[in-house]
């Protein structure tokens, strides 16, 4: 099969390109280098001794993107592309609206120009907004979104299933995950965020490796076991896994499915398992909840398992043992 990644430099869409490979796919790379380096290509190479098409080109030129589907015999596309950093979206609304937007209705007028209408997509739990329960689960809808890019990730949703309404001969995949973390356990990709991390796992990594002095606990007064946030924390190795087993099982029609594993763990719980598993000190202080966290939020994954015969496979301990070797090779 001939799958066109978007975005397939960046930290989800690289490790996926290591899963397809293995299958036996033709992988096509589109990146524009915006959040990623192009050793990373070099660094897909080495891990599946294949070699892959790569286009640095952007999703916001359409040319260069038609070029793409003219060149090449293309069944289905991943699309990755796009910006990420929740605090970010909220000083620069303009930029992830035109950037997620746009990138996206770009590819989607070129896959219907050329007859390509399998479609997998990169959305969030974010999308589920605020909620009584910790838990997620498909049919509960999308909620109200607290940031620009969650709200991309809505808006592309429902995009999506218009686009389906108006025409039931494509196939859609909506991949909703929750926390990806970890890194490729030869160390050589991973998760690279430029200046100082708003997430929790690279910042711990700073923390534990020296480059910053302590991490901030954002409260430990929600109404859960220890007091700090929960979430459903997520390999991206079994995250990329997802998408093959997607593409495989992928069914007539629009469907979404979680990407996690169902447990949910504390911001202690997690700082703790990365100093035990890695014999480092991660110094933390407790100081006031972080506007627009939830106490808690895990997945359902029961859909996945059922309907794409995916569910997560390594623990707690693999993802700070991987995070923690990416980040010493790095
Ligand atoms: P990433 O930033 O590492 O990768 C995204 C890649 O897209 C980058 O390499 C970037 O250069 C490229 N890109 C951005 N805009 C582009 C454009 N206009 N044209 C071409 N390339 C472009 O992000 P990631 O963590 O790998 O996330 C991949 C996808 O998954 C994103 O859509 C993200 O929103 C979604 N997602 C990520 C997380 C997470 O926590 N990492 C959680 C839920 C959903
Ligand atoms: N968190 C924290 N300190 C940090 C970054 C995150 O205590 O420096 C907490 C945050 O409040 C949440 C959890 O860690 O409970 C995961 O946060 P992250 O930003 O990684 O993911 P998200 O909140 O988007 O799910």
């Amino acid at each position: 099969m001939k799958i066109l990644v978007t975005g397939g430099l960046g930290f989800i869409g690289s490790h996926t390109v290591v899963e397809l490979a293995k299958e036996n796919n033709e992988i096509i790379i589109l990146d524009n280098l915006y959040n990623s380096k192009i050793e990373v290509l070099d660094k897909l190479e080495k891990i599946t001794g294949k070699k892959f098409k790569f286009y640095k080109y952007d999703l916001l030129n359409k040319e260069d993107v038609e070029k793409v589907f003219e060149e090449n015999e293309i069944d289905s596309v991943i699309h990755f592309a796009g910006y990420k950093a929740v605090g970010e979206s909220v000083e620069k609304p303009l930029m992830y609206y035109s950037n997620n937007l746009m990138s996206t209705l770009n590819l989607l007028n070129i896959m219907k120009k050329y007859n390509v209408k399998k479609f997998i997509f990169s959305s969030s739990a974010t999308v589920y907004g605020n909620k009584e329960t910790g838990i997620c689960i498909e049919t509960m809808g999308r909620g109200e979104t607290s940031n620009p890019y969650g709200t991309t990730k809505s808006m592309i949703e429902k995009i999506l299933e218009d686009l389906y309404a108006s025409d039931n001969t494509w196939n859609i995949t909506i991949l909703r995950y929750f926390n990806p973390v970890g890194a490729h356990e030869s160390g050589l990709i991973g998760e690279e965020p430029n200046g100082i991390p708003n997430n929790l796992m690279p910042y711990i990594m700073k923390v534990a490796s020296g480059k910053l002095e302590v991490l901030s606990i954002f409260g430990d007064d929600y109404p859960t076991p220890d007091g700090t946030g929960i979430r459903d924390y997520i390999h991206v190795v079994d995250l990329a896994k997802g998408h093959v087993k997607a593409l495989e099982n992928m069914k007539q029609g629009l469907n979404y499915y979680n990407l996690g594993s169902g447990k949910g763990i504390s911001v202690l719980e997690m700082v703790k398992t990365f100093e035990k598993v890695n014999n480092v000190k991660v110094n933390y202080k407790i100081v006031e909840r972080r506007a627009g966290d939830l106490a808690e939020c895990y997945a359902d994954p029961s859909k996945a398992l059922r309907e794409l015969n995916w569910k997560t496979e390594k623990s707690l301990e693999d993802i700070c043992r991987d995070a923690w070797n990416f980040e010493k090779n790095n």
